[in-house]
């Protein structure tokens, strides 16, 4: 890419700090606390944004208004007027300006690298147009029953108020996964970003507002965990979708059995990427940067743990600590940058807890391990993509979730060794599989248990295919046809046309 239209030159456009209030009922409003927090930009170190910090009186308006919206008439409104709604908010999510002022809010946020945020802020109007496409042709059916005379058939309807609760790192796709398909079925939302990335969220209600959408269906509550908590335990939201930390995702679902709260939790993994020795080599490499290091590997699907058979091990290893070693890191607004900061100081820490702990575990450390060189600044939350040799299904690198740009290679000898440890972890989100042999795709394909498998490939995701996790990754889907039934309630209606009273004290 070197058109200036593909590769626009952009920069952080606040002198101080950026402010923003809550988004509730269609108004900016200050917390009813009067509280404020500060986002970090993680490139510099530095808070670069105030943000209206919500408590339990905040989120209880904000779900308010969303019922209001609901009660007042978009639960009422048409497929067609729900279309347009998402078609106008697509629209203003694919003007360049928008694109391009959004990315640049989460890559002050994220710490990402221009062509990452950019990419994505050009993907968003897809979810808009998609789910707008299912809004009009999302129906029922008609049910063939063997009682004489009756019909019976389903009118899918809108669940009501839909809490999405979302992660740092990345805010916007994340939450579209959500507020997309939500409003296609009629629903309104009240979202609760991350409180470690909350801007671009907010910056997304000021397009929200810009689309026309009805005051109220969206509705943004910047906050805390607490924030978190007190919108997934209240007791009018009637569908909380969430993604985040297993962990977390496990009190989410506590806090909706006790108001019986429709559910869809996408969660952690510990993606295996398995390289078998008919792969393409250069597409295979290849697809471990894909799956360790875009977005300085601060991926739920990152693959951290890489199996690769023992025949092409060494030369697997070698040709990816040379890829690995060109990785560029700097300023994020250089188009050349490939790799930015973490997102905050918490997950800085961990990473590099992460690497110190694989070395005293005995994995071989061969490339990075620290801060690069070619950091920006000297307080930014920068990791060197990192690259260990000789890890085993023992050593916490190949067993917990790490979330920076850090992997593993693990070798193995045989399909069944490689299937085994493609499995031995909680965790079931992703996997990929690199070969060119059609009988072993297929086998793995079976064996795998991962909500998504790549073939040849690594980090495809679309609007238009479902995307979920097994195990402790996860209930549910997003994305897809398939999602739509997250958000719909069916009624099953019965008529019966006989024109005479039936035995009324026979069923059917
Ligand atoms: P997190 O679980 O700490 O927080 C996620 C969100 O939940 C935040 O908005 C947070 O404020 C809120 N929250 C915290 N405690 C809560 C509570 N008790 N009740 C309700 N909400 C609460 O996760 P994170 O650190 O922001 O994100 C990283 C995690 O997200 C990783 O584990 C990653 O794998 C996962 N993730 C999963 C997917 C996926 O699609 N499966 C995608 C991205 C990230």
């Amino acid at each position: 890419m070197s058109d200036p239209a593909e590769q626009p030159v952009l920069s952080n456009p606040y002198d101080g700090v950026a402010r923003y209030g809550l988004f509730i009922g269609g108004r900016w409003v200050e917390s009813r606390s009067g509280r404020t927090f500060t986002s970090t930009n993680p490139t510099t170190g530095e808070p670069w944004a105030e943000v209206a910090e919500a408590d339990a009186a905040d989120v209880d308006a904000a779900v308010r208004a969303a019922r209001r919206a609901f009660d007042g008439g978009w639960g009422q409104a048409s497929a067609a007027e729900r279309a347009a709604v998402l078609r106008r908010l697509g629209d203003e999510l694919a003007k360049p300006e928008v694109i391009e002022r959004l990315a640049v809010h989460e890559l002050l946020d994220t710490g990402k690298v221009v062509r990452e945020t950019i990419g994505l802020a050009r993907a968003f109007s897809g979810w808009c147009y998609y789910f707008a496409g299912l809004a009009e042709s999302h129906r029922g059916s008609t049910i063939p029953v063997p009682m004489p005379e009756t019909f019976a058939y389903t009118v899918p309807g809108p669940v009501g108020v839909v809490a999405a609760i979302t992660p740092w790192n990345s805010p916007i796709l994340l939450m579209l996964w959500k507020l997309a398909p939500a409003l296609a079925a009629g629903n309104v939302v009240v979202i609760k970003p991350s409180e470690v990335a909350p801007v671009s969220t907010l910056e997304f209600a000021r397009v929200v507002e810009r689309a026309g959408v009805p005051a109220g269906v969206v509705n943004v509550v910047s906050g805390q965990r607490e924030a978190g908590a007190a919108l997934a335990a209240h007791p009018g939201v009637d569908k909380i979708a969430f993604t985040g930390s297993t962990a977390t995702g496990r009190s989410v679902m506590r806090s909706a059995a006790d108001n019986l709260t429709r559910v869809s939790l996408e969660l952690g993994g510990k993606s295996p990427n398995i390289i078998f020795d008919d792969a393409d080599l250069d597409l295979a490499v290849n697809g471990i940067l894909s799956g360790a290091f875009a977005a300085g590997g601060q991926m739920c699907t990152a693959g951290s743990r890489v199996l690769v058979h023992r025949s092409v091990y060494d030369e697997v290893l070698a040709r990816l600590v040379r890829r690995v070693e060109a990785i560029r890191i700097g300023d994020p607004f250089d188009w050349n940058s490939e790799m930015g900061a973490l997102t905050w100081s918490r997950q800085y820490e961990a990473v590099l807890g992460r690497i110190s702990t694989a070395q005293v575990q005995g994995a071989r450390l061969v490339t990075g391990g620290g801060r690069p060189d070619t950091a920006p600044s000297e307080k930014g939350f920068h990791v060197a993509p990192t690259v260990f040799a000789d890890v085993n299904m023992s050593m916490e690198l190949a067993r917990e979730e790490i979330f920076g740009p850090v992997t593993g290679l693990i070798p193995f000898s045989t399909e069944e060794q490689a299937i085994e440890m493609a499995n031995d972890t909680p965790y079931g989100l992703a996997a990929a599989v690199w070969t060119t042999n059609l009988g072993r795709t297929q086998r793995m394909v079976n064996a795998v248990r991962a909500g998504t498998v790549w073939v040849n490939c690594y980090r495809r995701v679309s609007y238009a295919a479902p995307f979920g996790g097994l195990k402790a990754s996860g209930l549910g889907q997003e994305n897809g046809i398939e999602v739509m039934r997250e958000y719909t309630e069916e009624k099953t209606v019965w008529v019966d046309t006989h024109p005479e009273p039936r035995d009324p004290f026979r069923l059917a």
